[in-house]
């Protein structure tokens, strides 16, 4: 299985348009060891020809363009077969409505996140101008399905989503109770050599569930939003706290260093990096506790092969 991050960041991107925190100055201004990070979304292969994106994030038309692999090799075509969502966040889903140039678009997502999307949203109109332009896959918590091709045959990847510790997305607070399915964790196998990714870019507490399949992985994605519990109140007096944004920051005593290290994982990876997070600077303190602690941060270019 190749994997390759398109996109690394949490919610706004790095540097986000609105703030001027030291990391967002700093790497506008070249005066910081770090690089500029589009919002979160990996794509994945067992073929090298047929490819998976995991989220569709508000950046999608620049992530596809960053990566040739993905670009299309004849008139009106596209190597991405299908895109996973794993919740409804606008930075995770927002990026589908970019994608309306009269294709047919194969969508992975619980029922939850797709009825987030779909209800009451006349923007939606724009993947629905012909029949079929966009198909639904269900993902049931717990159910190990094929990841199908465009054309419905077997792509080599098997998934499987798990219900993660998350929240609702914002825009729909006001409508909706909690649900396990709105938050999801993926586990992606690749049916020939059984190697197994693990992809949980928000997680708000590392559940039982969760600590029985972590070890089970070739390698992990998670969540790295935060590195502290207050990060963003230091630099919004309005902002909430990581746990309040359902994530658990990374480097407190209760934090996911902590918690994870003791458990073997070949390959662990920090995605969803918030512009505020110190890891993001290859030569801060924190960047070298996760490096020590065997954590890579991930990057918009990344690749690896489980
Ligand atoms: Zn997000
Ligand atoms: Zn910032």
């Amino acid at each position: 299985m190749r994997v390759r991050v398109l996109g690394s960041s949490a919610g706004g991107g790095f540097p986000q348009w609105n703030c001027g925190c030291e990391n967002c100055r700093g790497v506008r201004e070249g005066t910081i060891q770090a690089l500029p990070r589009t919002q979160e979304s990996v794509c994945i292969t067992a073929d090298n020809q047929d490819w998976f994106l995991i989220q569709a994030s508000p950046e999608i038309r620049q992530q596809i363009e960053s990566f040739a692999s993905l670009h299309p090799r004849h008139l009106r075509h596209s190597p991405i077969q299908a895109i996973v969502l794993t919740n409804g966040d606008l930075d995770h889903c927002l990026g589908l409505l970019s994608l309306r140039e009269s294709y047919p678009l194969i969508v992975y997502a619980t029922e939850r996140v797709q009825q987030g999307f779909i209800e009451n949203n006349s923007l939606y109109r724009t993947l629905q101008r012909f029949p079929n332009q966009i198909t639904w896959r269900r993902l049931s918590l717990g159910h190990e399905i094929p990841l199908l091709r465009g054309n419905g045959k077997p792509s080599g990847l098997t998934i499987e989503a798990m219900a993660v510790p998350g929240q609702r997305p914002l825009h729909l607070r006001t409508q909706l109770s909690d649900d396990p399915e709105d938050n999801v964790g993926l586990k992606i196998c690749e049916s020939s050599t059984g190697r197994t990714l693990l992809y949980l870019s928000s997680v708000k507490k590392i559940s039982p569930e969760l600590y029985k399949c972590l070890p089970l992985a070739d390698c992990v994605f998670f969540d790295g939003t935060f590195w502290s519990e207050n990060e963003l109140l230091a630099v919004d007096s309005k902002g909430k706290r990581a746990q309040e944004m359902a994530h658990i920051p990374i480097g407190e005593k209760n934090g996911s260093l902590s918690l994870l290290a003791k458990i073997h994982i070949p390959r662990r990876i920090f995605i969803h990096v918030n512009n505020t997070n110190p890891i993001l600077r290859e030569d801060s303190l924190e960047r070298q506790l996760v490096q020590d602690a065997g954590w890579s941060v991930a990057y918009d270019g990344m690749e690896l092969e489980l």
